[in-house]
């Protein structure tokens, strides 16, 4: 038959692919595809054969020479009764098929687990040990999570063989298509349990609470997910656990700001103590204080930095700083003596601040 379609645009490659180029193309394609990856898709079918076709062509060196000569191509029995079709769809996808594993399934994986955790400021500024605890399936300590009861062993079942998985044939005008799905008798485990342990019923796991020892690493930031793998619910059978994702908050800090590894402490002094000079102590995350000399004419806003009191940096050495910020209290409630006072030192330094209020003085 002589060919009109344009077989590399439908396999998407370059006129001179090589075979393997071609392969990766068709096994891609032919995923997306397969009918039954487009149920209800009346397109799907004539899609996928003509995929099917361009692959036949271009896979095969002397018929890919005649179809870019323009030559007759002899597409063989692809699409009759011999099974054509689904020898090329097995020689490349082996036996399972388009979709399976060409594996057991086996049994399933345990479920993960998020848990929510909180710690202080200085919990993660420095890292701290914590535990926590969830509900879900732990392993059967009684049949070691075989399921079964002591003495006995799974046996293998029929449905499937022990495989795991059925394969089932369609009819269709392409000819037979196999899909492959978890054997429904063992769900995919290959064997079952005659004799079930009693303490989890077959299942090889049961709920309990689980008990997780957290290790939160310095320098955290709130919002973290935490993954320890294998820590969540257990699987059935040998087969794996979850994870155990832990989502970290840190608290707030009524002394503390956090911006990153630093940490800001804000202190209120007076004016006096500003223009003067004033000794005060900071606290610090790790507990206790330390003093820091703030010399006379120290501004608002002013900022002084203790280099190494802040949270340690997550994965790096080292720490940020705790950096503290001074306000400046001006009095708004002097009484005479005080307002005197001021207004001579005013004098002093050539301030003119405002006449007293009269009625003020004449009203006490
Ligand atoms: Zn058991
Ligand atoms: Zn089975």
């Amino acid at each position: 038959m002589r060919v009109t379609t344009d077989y590399y645009a439908v396999l998407g490659v370059e006129r001179n692919a090589s075979l393997d180029e071609i392969k990766r193309a068709f096994r891609n394609r032919a995923r997306q595809t397969h009918p039954d990856s487009n149920p209800g898709d009346p397109q799907a079918e004539h899609r996928f054969r003509q995929l099917a076709e361009a692959y036949e062509v271009l896979s095969h060196p002397e018929k890919r020479a005649r179809y870019d000569r323009g030559d007759t191509v002899d597409l063989g029995d692809l699409f009759g009764n011999m099974g054509g079709f689904e020898d090329l769809i097995r020689s490349v996808f082996g036996d399972a098929g388009p979709f399976g594993t060409g594996q057991r399934t086996g049994p399933p994986p345990g479920s993960d687990v998020l848990v929510a955790v909180e710690v202080d400021l200085a919990g993660a500024a420095f890292g701290e040990v914590t535990e926590v605890g969830f509900r879900g399936d732990v392993r059967c300590e009684v049949c070691n999570g075989e399921g079964t009861a002591e003495g006995t062993s799974r046996v293998t079942c029929g449905t499937c063989d022990g495989v795991g998985q059925v394969r089932t044939a369609r009819r269709s005008f392409l000819g037979t298509m196999m899909s492959v799905q978890p054997c429904p008798t063992c769900h995919g485990e290959g064997s079952l349990v005659t004799d079930p342990c009693r303490r989890c019923q077959g299942g090889g796991r049961y709920q309990d609470t689980h008990k997780v020892r957290v290790e939160i690493p310095a320098g955290i930031t709130s919002g973290t997910r935490l993954r320890m793998t294998g820590a969540g619910e257990a699987g059935s059978r040998g087969a794996r656990n979850g994870d155990l994702f832990v989502e970290v908050t840190v608290t707030e800090d009524d002394r503390f700001q956090r911006r990153g590894p630093d940490i800001f402490y804000t202190v209120q002094i007076g004016v006096a103590e500003a223009a003067l000079g004033y000794r005060i102590d900071v606290p610090l995350l790790d507990g206790g204080t330390e003093s820091l000399d703030l010399p006379p004419g120290t501004q608002p806003g002013e900022r002084f930095r203790l280099d190494g009191h802040g949270t340690a940096i997550l994965g790096r050495r080292g720490r940020g700083d705790l950096i503290v910020v001074v306000e400046v209290r001006v009095p708004s409630d002097l009484d005479e003596d005080q307002a005197e006072a001021l207004r001579a030192f005013a004098e002093l330094i050539g301030e003119n601040p405002a006449e007293p209020a009269r009625r003020r003085f004449l009203g006490r």
